[in-house]
């Protein structure tokens, strides 16, 4: 009895620290709290993942899906993938069948009730770009496209978040803005090369919304998609066209491998021409923070900024 009337205040003094110590963490906790408090995006491609966030504010938390440099077309979602569109608020992917390997997954995400937004949906078909009626996905390398887009994430986070409507109404009106400049800039950058020699080579054909809208012949050694290998009679077929119209630059995309464009430099040279290797372009995917390319825009701006410089 007395042992145990000497040991009570100890013990109410462990209580005590105890549940200080549990307050204390609860308290300290407040970062994952915060991020209850904000509407979780999954989108999948990283110019998504940016428009996300752009238009979404602090309001949001966005988990992008792919990386810098990672290819959509051949994108297949992981388990890992699945459970974060499985818990998260809203999914957002391009459409056009981009994400030509996650149609089941997306699908599936659509099934279970989930805001599931394609950026896409509001571009009207007459804006689109056909070969065999197959509509070309890249749509965000027309800046006016891709204003549609932002329109229609804005919607889709009005819809889930009404009480946060002016806020990411705001936050579109502010971005509309900014594009209209990136858009004037690429004009401007256009402008600077001679009309005939605005020829657009690359890996596969993701400029040709591009080309549409500033001006620019585009030739790709791939289709549309990049599940189909290029082929040495498209090599060829290129390489002659390279040399004929003398054009002096040919260029490389970061979710490509280097090696096609290599191939068709040397076929070039076969053919008693030198055409240049002019870097790198962001094509299916933006940069990275390192490189100043982390957003739609920067992204942009460095493609037509290495353009402007290689062919003019
Ligand atoms: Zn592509």
């Amino acid at each position: 009895m007395t042992l145990l009337k000497k040991r009570l205040p100890c013990l109410i003094t462990a209580v005590l620290v105890i549940s200080f110590f549990l307050t204390l963490s609860a308290c300290t906790d407040a970062s994952h709290y915060d991020k209850r408090e904000t509407i979780t995006i999954v989108s999948t491609t990283t110019m998504l993942t940016d428009l996300a966030k752009q238009i979404g504010g602090d309001k949001v938390t966005v988990f992008g899906l792919m990386g810098s440099g990672v290819d959509p077309h051949q994108y297949r979602a992981s388990a890992g993938d699945i459970t974060k569109m499985n818990s998260a608020d809203m999914v957002i992917y391009s459409g056009l069948h981009l994400e030509g390997k996650m149609g089941d997954v997306i699908s599936a995400q659509e099934g279970s009730g989930k805001k599931v937004i394609c950026a896409a949906d509001g571009i009207t078909e007459d804006s689109l770009i056909k070969n065999n009626d197959i509509p070309d996905p890249h749509i965000w390398f027309d800046v006016s496209l891709w204003k549609e887009a932002a329109k229609t994430v804005e919607k889709g986070l009005e819809e889930l978040d009404a009480e946060n409507k002016d806020y990411y109404a705001e936050r579109l009106e502010s971005y509309i803005e900014d594009l209209a400049e990136l858009d004037s800039y690429v004009r401007e950058k256009s402008a600077e090369v001679p009309e005939d020699k605005r020829v657009l080579i690359t890996a596969h054909d993701a400029f040709g919304y591009f080309g549409r809208a500033y001006g620019f012949e585009v030739k790709g050694l791939q289709g549309i998609s990049t599940v189909s290998e290029a082929g040495t009679a498209d090599v060829s077929r290129l390489a002659d066209f390279i040399a004929e119209n003398r054009i002096k630059a040919v260029f490389v995309e970061s979710s490509l491998p280097v090696k096609n464009i290599e191939a068709l430099i040397e076929a070039v040279k076969a053919r008693n021409f030198e055409t240049n290797l002019g870097g790198f372009l962001y094509s299916d995917s933006i940069g990275d923070e390192k490189n100043g390319t982390d957003t739609y825009i920067s992204a942009f701006k460095h493609n037509i900024d290495t353009i402007a410089e290689e062919l003019k």
